[in-house]
């Protein structure tokens, strides 16, 4: 079968790759000159599965009030007079009752979990080198109200198998010894063993070279512009996808499927379809820095809870990144909120890196209210989704390429997650999740 796959980022190039392997002639459509180049280039690098408690929780409508209008706030809603940002913050809401958010947690983890094995298998079928790190993440508190509450996330992952284990200060600096400038402010900490970490745009053009040399077309600087469809009801299919191409010519394209994977733009392109993806995009912040003394720069990836920064060591580097801001398409870089990440930093590694020559750099989170992304199948019969990873698209990413991938070959998963518009196989906990007619 011919698959055209909509978005050349982590979600597009894997889903390309377990396409290909599946026997698929597969073609990826993506606007920019190469793979990797949007949200999936500078972003924290942490194959995270026992992060996988989503923003909308119990605790979120409080603390998100708490934070309205605070600059440096880690998730700030900036009010705007647009419909789709506030149907997406009044999901978030009903995202936010301890049922829901028990249903979207086991989700996340078992999606993450199938990832990480299958990223891991990737890994050693194809050799790509991305500066990957198997040391875990550590999460570290400063505050013992922070700590304290951890206890009962970090039980809740021990309970779906995910070995997150709280552990005192000590034993935090025990664990990165890069931290021990830091130690009288840790209250304790939280470490996953399991966890990974690495540069998710090396991994990414990496898998897209080795996809091309399988046979997979990659059509660059090709924008999509609109769907084309026919019939209605069960017989609705996509006949082609109009696009401008790399001579600024409009031409219509055509395949048998269609995977949409087009991270935060993806639900633009679908509202004419009549498919309502709740997808809002979430602007976050990384600096990158040059590693100058390598013993001072922390090994283990980290999360930082004061600050909600997350760090990840890529070779002779430091990536450093964290914040989310939903104010629209913008991806304007804020002095403010850059430099408040390089003090931070600084504070926390004083003589590890060239802070003065900072790379910063803002990606959009591709978000659903619930954090749980859209994998599965549409209304229309030949066209899937893949698309609204949110904080965890790199961690979701070999999975969710390879879940979709199996959907568009006709057959069920591995994986026991609630795929769009599809049944859960029996015995399974949760009913399948439905996009709004879609
Ligand atoms: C600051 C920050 C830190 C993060 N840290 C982590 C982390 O540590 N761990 C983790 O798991 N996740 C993390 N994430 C989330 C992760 O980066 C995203 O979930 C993931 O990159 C989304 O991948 P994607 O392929 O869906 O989107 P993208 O990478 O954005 O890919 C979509 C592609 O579609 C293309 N496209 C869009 N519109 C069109 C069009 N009209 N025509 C043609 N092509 C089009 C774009 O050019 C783009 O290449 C972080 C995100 C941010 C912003």
């Amino acid at each position: 079968m011919e698959v055209m796959v909509l978005g050349s980022g982590i979600i597009g190039t894997a889903s390309a790759w377990f396409l290909r392997q599946a026997g698929h002639e597969v073609t990826v459509i993506e606007r920019q000159p190469g793979a990797a180049q949007e949200t999936s280039f500078a972003n924290g690098c942490q194959i995270s599965v026992s992060h996988a408690e989503p923003w909308a929780n119990p605790a979120a409508p409080m603390k998100v009030l708490k934070w309205l209008g605070r600059e440096d706030a880690p998730l700030l809603f900036r009010l705007r007079p647009e419909w789709l940002q506030w149907r997406w913050g009044l999901q978030f809401l009903r995202e936010c009752t301890a049922a829901r958010t028990d249903h979207n947690i086991r989700q996340i983890v078992a999606l993450c979990e199938y990832s990480r094995q299958t990223l891991q298998a990737v890994r050693a079928e194809t050799g790509i080198e991305y500066d990957h790190l198997t040391r875990g993440i550590l999460h570290f508190y400063t505050e013992q109200r922070d700590f304290d509450e951890s206890l009962r996330a970090a039980k809740l992952m021990r309970d779906l198998g995910c070995p997150r284990q709280s552990i005192d200060a000590d034993e935090v600096v025990r664990i990165e010894p890069a931290l021990a400038a830091s130690r009288d402010r840790i209250v304790g900490g939280d470490y996953t063993a399991t966890d990974e970490s690495g540069d998710v745009y090396k991994f990414t053009t990496g898998l897209a070279d080795r996809a091309e040399q399988a046979g997979v077309a990659f059509r660059f600087n090709t924008t999509v512009t609109r769907l084309l469809t026919e019939g209605a009801g069960a017989s609705a299919r996509i006949t082609g996808v109009e696009v401008i191409d790399e001579h600024g010519v409009h031409r219509t394209l055509r395949a048998d499927a269609y995977v949409m994977a087009m991270g935060s733009f993806s639900e633009q392109l679908m509202k004419p379809l009549g498919i309502d993806l709740m997808i809002y995009p979430g602007k976050g912040y990384s600096a990158t820095y040059k590693v100058t003394n390598p013993d001072a720069a922390p090994t283990v990836s980290l999360t930082d809870d004061g600050y909600k920064l997350v760090v990840s060591r890529l070779g002779d580097r430091l990536r450093v990144a964290g914040t989310c801001e939903l104010n629209g398409y913008t991806r304007e870089l804020n002095t403010t909120r850059c430099e408040a990440i390089t003090r931070r930093t600084r504070e926390l590694f004083p003589d590890a890196c060239d802070y003065d020559n900072p790379a910063y750099w803002t990606g959009l989170r591709p978000l659903t209210p619930s954090n749980v992304p859209y994998v599965g199948k549409s209304r229309y019969g030949n066209l899937f989704l893949n698309t609204g990873h949110g904080t965890l698209g790199w961690t979701m990413g070999c999975g969710s390429g390879r879940a979709i991938a199996e959907i568009v070959s006709g057959r069920q998963p591995e994986v026991d997650f609630a795929f769009t518009g599809m049944e859960r196989p029996r015995g399974a906990a949760f009913p399948g999740k439905q996009v709004a007619s879609a």
